[in-house]
């Protein structure tokens, strides 16, 4: 290491830096343009509901004084609308914190923590900083192998992390699957089902919260980033035992949930029927990129939740970057594909023809 920080952990040296997806302000500087758009990261392009942002703005009146550490009032809400009890509920610094939460209370070195790859850049990235030990089945057609997933739990086995829908790949599985996997492993596993993109799926595949009081080891988490907009202001919530969530309540750095949070989460709650035309809008863009792709002769894995993953293996790189010099903003995977946000009807178009021109160079 080159640098003056000595005594650093291994595992945190080891880490690479968090490279968030690229804003539309960086992409414009770089390649000299001045209408990038920011199809990256999987936000809403829709702004919270006016209501929600007055909710919020109004929790920061009194920020003087830190918010509810529990956020009790958020837990007794999610629990009448979910029609659980609130000690099954616990509320996080977005799903990221309640991961981070999870590692924390339940991996010690060398535990391994089973996730199929590729998923969600987030779980290696835990597990390591825990000394943890990934281990990754390998996806088969962009979707997740269960069985594969079973196998690969050993004695040595603490988590296992399932994505669904799956970022990058779009695909979900279903509470049959859930249920297989559950009686198919001990159940001193740990398993997280982590629902970020819950409200854009098909949801005929089942409720993975219904399957908590039975399986004392199922932790179900969502979050108010995606679906509701809220990624800027970190929370989101988790299902589990009781005994679960009084451990994680442990591990929550003290005050992570802010108030005007706790305030905008609430009021999206109070406002959720309000919130399903910007879905329904974001699923039919959804459908329609689909249609614009295939008729661009691209096959696509199942998409699920807010965004589109295009498997262009050996080309990502360069489509990316063609992408991007052409003011569109996507994720790449090297080697893999790219995932692109559904956005606006506008923002799409911009999509779709910007691919056709990255393709047909070279
Ligand atoms: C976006 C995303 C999250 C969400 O994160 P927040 O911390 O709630 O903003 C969690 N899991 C997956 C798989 C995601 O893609």
């Amino acid at each position: 290491m080159t640098n003056s920080a000595r005594g650093v952990r291994p595992s945190v040296a080891a880490l690479a830096a968090y490279r968030p997806g690229k804003s539309a302000d960086q992409a414009n500087a770089e390649h000299g343009i001045d209408d990038a758009i920011k199809l990256a990261s999987n936000e809403n392009p829709y702004p919270p509901l006016p209501a929600v942002a007055e909710a919020a703005a109004q929790a920061t009146v009194d920020a003087n004084r830190y918010a509810d550490h529990r956020a009790t009032a958020l837990r007794q809400r999610l629990g009448k609308w979910l029609d659980i009890n609130d000690e099954r509920i616990t509320v996080g610094c977005g799903s990221v914190g309640l991961l981070q939460q999870l590692c924390l209370t339940f991996v010690d070195p060398g535990d391994e923590v089973v996730f199929p790859w590729l998923s969600f850049e987030a779980y290696p990235v835990y597990t390591k900083m825990m000394s943890g030990v990934p281990v990754n089945p390998p996806l088969v057609d962009h979707a997740f192998d269960m069985s594969a997933v079973a196998d690969a739990v050993t004695d040595d086995t603490k988590m296992v992390l399932l994505a669904t829908p799956n970022n990058p790949t779009g695909t979900a599985i279903s509470n049959d699957d859930i249920s297989a996997l559950l009686n198919r492993i001990p159940d001193n596993v740990i398993v997280l089902v982590d629902e970020a993109y819950r409200e854009f799926s098909d949801q005929s595949l089942g409720d993975p919260v219904d399957l908590v009081a039975g399986h004392d080891n199922l932790i179900v988490s969502r979050t108010f980033s995606k679906a509701f907009g809220l990624a800027g202001l970190r929370i989101g919530y988790a299902v589990a035992h009781p005994d679960v969530v009084t451990e994680m309540d442990k591990t929550l750095l003290a005050f992570a949930v802010n108030g005007a949070a706790q305030a905008a989460a609430l009021s999206v709650i109070e406002h959720r029927a309000d919130y399903q035309p910007f879905i329904d809008s974001l699923l039919s863009e959804r459908a329609r990129l689909v249609d614009g792709l295939t008729t661009q002769g691209h096959s696509i894995p199942d998409p699920q939740a807010n965004f589109v993953y295009l498997p262009l293996g050996e080309k990502t790189t360069e489509a990316h970057l063609s992408l991007e010099q052409q003011g569109v903003v996507t994720r790449p995977f090297p080697g893999n594909g790219i995932r692109v946000t559904v956005g606006t009807e506008a923002e799409n178009n911009r999509f779709l023809s910007a691919l056709t021109q990255a393709l047909s160079v070279g």
